[in-house]
């Protein structure tokens, strides 16, 4: 089987009802991004913190996988699938898909402030003030921060370059260094993005643009996989 290695941005949830971040100005669902995605702003105001999370888990919650992210599942009886997504929703693994690492955390868990390897379920969908770890800390949500590490960004870089087919969906590669994860792919790769806009990858020879939604660009996309030799 061939690997076909699927980096995942927001733009895939985004028929499943969940609004993408927006990049250009800084916002993500109208708070700056430094308030509530960021180290300082954990320190300056935690219950915001908090609440952004919660909302954003109530959301997903309610959201349900959409035909993109089911295609991506499917192609798994003609592939050795495996995404990366930067998603922090469950929507990948709702669908059915099984080899999936996530980029900047998951937003069903939880972790503690003191233990980064104290990682929880969250019941519902909040996190509150005076929820603590084993070691007695508050938990945060379980969520890469602009700033921090990205502690995933190697294996993933990995995985990259043991793609036979790369496929980018809904991302806008703004985000660093998950954006520099398509330069690991091995010289002739061929890459498939699927985005109304399509990001500049420069350099690229084998590049398949296709500028649709996730899920009628994901339609064309498995014609295209399955129907021939890419
Ligand atoms: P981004 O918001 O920067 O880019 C989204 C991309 O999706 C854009 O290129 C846009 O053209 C495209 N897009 C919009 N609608 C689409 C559709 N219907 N079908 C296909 N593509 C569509 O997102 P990003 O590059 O993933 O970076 C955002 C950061 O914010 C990530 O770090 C992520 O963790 C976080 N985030 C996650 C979620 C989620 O988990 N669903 C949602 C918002 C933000």
């Amino acid at each position: 089987m061939k690997k076909l290695v699927v980096l995942t941005g927001a733009g895939i949830s985004a028929e499943s009802g969940i609004p993408t971040f927006r990049g250009a100005d800084g916002l993500w669902e109208g708070y700056d991004v430094t308030e509530v995605a960021s180290p300082q702003g954990w320190q300056n105001n935690r219950a915001l913190v908090l609440d952004f999370y919660n909302q954003r888990r109530k959301g997903i919650q309610q959201a349900q996988p959409n035909r993109a992210h089911k295609i991506l599942a499917e192609l798994e009886t003609e592939f050795d699938v495996q995404i990366i997504t930067q998603n922090i929703d469950d929507l990948h693994e709702r669908a059915g898909s099984t080899n999936i690492l996530h980029l900047h955390g998951e937003i069903g868990k939880a972790r503690s402030t003191v233990d980064p390897n104290l990682i929880y379920d969250i019941e519902g969908w909040e996190l509150k003030e005076g929820d603590v770890c084993a070691k007695n800390s508050q938990l945060r949500p379980h969520i890469v921060w602009f700033g921090e590490m990205v502690p995933m960004i190697a294996p993933a870089a990995k995985i990259v370059a043991k793609a036979d087919i790369l496929l980018v969906v809904g991302t806008s590669l703004q985000v660093y260094p998950a954006a520099g994860l398509i330069h690991e792919v091995k010289s002739g790769t061929p890459i498939y993005v699927v985005d109304p806009e399509t990001p500049p990858y420069y350099g690229y020879e084998k590049i398949t643009a296709i500028q649709k939604s996730a899920g009628e660009g994901m339609e064309e996309i498995k014609g295209l996989l399955t129907s021939k030799e890419p």
